[in-house]
């Protein structure tokens, strides 16, 4: 059986603890690679080599640190078949939802191609008389780019391309459940000519997590996943004195008004809910009807559900895939359980016709009571809970009582409702009649409240901004010093 290397110092290289862990194709149980959980030690060289590239790389002009872009964003192009296939390996979703998320990856490579642009500063001539003063963007330093298993490809690509052409050197680490994704990224930014030492890869878990944190050379930590996991990331990555930008978790609200397009409507909920089985930070996972259209969506949502095909995401047709491990599956049948207790009335039960091998669990729609403790939990799976309201201020006060603040969306044909639920609706990503409202690569990455800690986000110019740190020069040129031409 393979075991992973990590890439320090422009070569792969073993990690000196023997602990790992099986890596697992999650539809079919393969054992695919062994992931090394490194230490401490490892942590280390890989930051010692990122600190010693830096100098070079940031002296390296911003015109040139592009061009590494340029090509790597041709190379994945090249090579995106591939990649694609391999998210669907590890982690299960479709190979048309991994090429969507590869898409959306390349298209924060574009965007890092703006860096000269981006990354200007500004400069007043004579804020006093002879005196100007100028603003400049300067790389950070060693940044920690440490990224969750949903999504193996995007979200290390929501980073990487900014923190690179802002001239700082990086150690990723990736998800211990999905590690070969980054891996063959890393391969293909090598290949795009990226200089030795300035990305390196460590693989592993809390303690190599627990060792960038604390590391003094890590001058800023990029993290996406649980809550709870950014929640003390961005509380101990501040404690040791680094800028931090920490994604977490949702519980994603969809809105169906009675004006509503029905048809168009249940087919993108099922899609948000179910797509990559569920297990997206903008899956929407309660929906809430308002007015007359609660039985008819309903109804219209056992169809969806029932007739969505369920099988390796390799295959042709296939429409959702498994979740990620067996773990997550049987956390996810208990949270059913849970809800069933709780007076949840079962529309359509995922839980029935198990599948024998692999992660799998069918979609399940259940139509909720106010009081269970689901309508707050994160389930991370193919399960949307329904709940009905009588008027849209209700729901608001409803949406804006949540604990998350990730994404909120509103299926109507009013002008008047859309704009009120924009106005007033405390989230950061926002859908109006769309299901996903994933920012695209120009556009922050908003999330408020427990999904969100830090302030500047991720993608497009908060990237850039996070990226760099401000030096404003206020100067001074007695003309009197200078030689007479
Ligand atoms: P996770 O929090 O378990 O793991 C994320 C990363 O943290 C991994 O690299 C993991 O190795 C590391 N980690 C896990 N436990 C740790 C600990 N105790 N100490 C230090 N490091 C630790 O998340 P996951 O299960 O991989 O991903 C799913 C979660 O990510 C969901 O909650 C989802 O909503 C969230 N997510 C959020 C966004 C967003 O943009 N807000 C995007 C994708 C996923």
């Amino acid at each position: 059986m393979s075991r992973l290397a990590n890439w320090i110092d422009h070569r792969w290289e073993e990690a000196s603890s023997t602990a790992s862990l099986p890596v697992l194709n999650p539809a079919t149980d393969e054992v695919l690679t062994e992931v090394p959980l490194s230490t401490a030690g490892d942590v280390d060289r890989a930051v010692q080599c990122a600190q010693k590239a830096l100098k070079g790389w940031r002296n390296t002009a911003v015109t040139e640190r592009i061009q590494v872009m340029f090509r790597y964003k041709q190379l994945l192009e090249e090579n995106f078949e591939a990649v694609a296939r391999q998210i669907t390996l590890e982690c299960g979703k479709t190979l048309d939802e991994a090429r969507g998320e590869l898409r959306r990856g390349v298209e924060n490579v574009e965007v890092a191609c703006g860096a000269p642009i981006l990354i200007q500063g500004y400069h007043n001539e004579d804020i006093a008389p002879g005196i100007d003063e100028l603003m400049i963007r300067q790389p950070v330093g060693v940044c920690a780019i440490i990224t969750p298993f949903n999504f193996p490809a995007m979200i290390p690509l929501w980073f990487l391309p900014y923190a690179l052409v802002c001239g700082n050197t990086v150690v990723l680490k990736p998800s211990e459940k999905v590690p070969q994704t980054l891996v063959k990224l890393l391969e293909l930014l090598n290949q795009a000519g990226l200089p030795a030492g300035v990305a390196n890869l460590v693989h592993g878990s809390r303690e190599a997590v627990d060792a960038l944190l604390e590391h003094p050379l890590v001058k800023a930590v990029s993290f996406v996943g649980s809550t709870q996991v950014a929640r003390y990331i961005y509380s101990k990555a501040s404690q040791h004195g680094k800028r931090v930008q920490a994604q977490g978790g949702a519980k994603n609200p969809i809105i169906v008004m009675p004006d509503a397009d029905l048809d168009m409507t249940t087919k993108i909920v099922a899609d948000s809910a179910f797509g990559c089985a569920g297990q997206r930070c903008l899956a929407s996972s309660l929906a809430i009807t308002v007015g007359e259209v609660k039985d008819s969506f309903l109804e219209a949502m056992r169809e969806a559900s029932q007739s969505r095909t369920v099988g390796n995401g390799l295959d042709d047709g296939v429409q959702m895939g498994p979740l990620i491990n067996k773990a997550s599956r049987d956390r996810v049948r208990g949270l059913i359980d849970i809800g069933v207790q709780q007076g949840a009335q079962i529309i359509v039960d995922g839980r029935d016709n198990p599948v024998a091998q692999g992660s799998f669990l069918r979609p399940t729609v259940m139509s909720m009571p106010m009081q269970s403790e689901l309508l707050t939990t994160e389930i991370f799976g193919p399960v949307l809970g329904v709940i009905h309201f009588d008027d849209m201020d209700k729901v608001i006060d409803f949406v804006n009582s949540g604990k998350y603040g990730n994404q909120a969306c509103l299926f109507t044909s009013s002008g008047a409702a859309a704009r009120k639920f924009r106005h007033e609706t405390e989230v950061g990503n926002l859908g109006i009649n769309i299901g996903v409202a994933a920012p695209m690569a120009f556009f922050p990455f908003s999330g408020w409240k427990d999904s969100f800690f830090g302030d500047l986000h991720a993608q497009g110019r908060h990237g850039i901004e996070f990226y760099t740190q401000t030096k404003v020069v206020v100067e001074r040129w007695p003309k009197e010093w200078s030689r007479k031409f």
